[in-house]
């Protein structure tokens, strides 16, 4: 994969969480900022609150895939890099189920610890409710912790509240390397153990093109376009390695 782990370098942040061994690249954080910068984070301290967001959620992300990895008596480990984070683990055997399990747990992990949130928002005093939207149908909403206008603690419940709903959706949606991506194949490949690997590529590369090609018209996100855009483009250069006989498709989870 084109998206594998980075070798090791000098600027390595490394720590453990519930005894699984954890490590931050450093092109991390410049993604981070770079992706704060395309959104509405004019002052400094809205892009480092909007940096510690991403970063928690993606930590939560990845520990929810490794933990689940863990309770099925394997070895995890968390890389968090230009690409986001990456769970891996060394397997020692695997199943479909327990395949799907895990990749399902990053996305739920994340869910979960939005939901303490804002029960935590709510217990606070602050009412918390779901409302119509534009960019989802329905989107949660909270009354600020500073009134009228937005303060810190609000800037940081609303880049979360993004991050784990908004991204943790975007993750399931059936398009390689994605969570959901590796769901689908896993499901094709129960129903059709020859065409399945085939049939999900084939998904991934027409999901992937199609939110490319809406990303670039009707939200005129150049972001989304070129995200979905590559992926759907390495599952189209998946499919043509597949189908000469190349290498498996196991890895880490993303
Ligand atoms: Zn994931």
């Amino acid at each position: 994969m084109l998206i594998g782990e980075p070798p090791p370098s000098q600027g390595d942040l490394h720590f453990r969480i519930l005894g699984i061994p954890v490590r931050v690249h450093p092109f991390f954080w410049v993604v981070a900022v770079l992706l704060g910068l395309t959104g509405n984070n004019e002052r400094p301290v809205q892009l480092i609150i909007w940096v510690i967001a991403v970063f928690v959620s993606i930590l939560v992300h990845e520990m929810g895939h490794a933990l689940t990895a863990r309770s099925y008596g394997w070895q995890p480990w968390v890389t968090l890099y230009g690409f986001g984070g990456l769970a891996s683990y060394h397997p020692t055997q695997q199943d479909a189920r327990s395949r799907i399990v895990i990749a399902a747990a990053g996305p739920g992990a994340g869910f979960l610890f939005i939901a303490l949130v804002m029960a935590i928002v709510h217990a606070s005093g602050h009412a918390v409710s779901i409302e119509r939207a534009n960019l989802l149908p329905y989107w949660v909403f909270f009354d600020y912790f500073g009134g009228q206008e937005a303060n810190n603690l609000d800037l940081l419940v609303s880049d979360l509240l993004y991050i784990n709903i908004f991204w943790g959706l975007v993750n399931l949606l059936p398009v390689y390397p994605l969570d959901g991506g590796q769901i689908a194949r896993e499901m094709f490949l129960q129903s059709n153990p020859q065409e399945g690997m085939k049939q999900s590529l084939w998904l991934s590369v027409l999901t992937g093109a199609g939110l490319a090609i809406f990303g670039a018209l009707t939200l005129q996100s150049l972001f989304m376009a070129l995200f979905f855009g590559y992926m759907a483009y390495t599952s189209y250069a998946m499919l043509q390695m597949y189908s000469r006989g190349g290498p498996g498709m196991g890895g880490p989870q993303w």
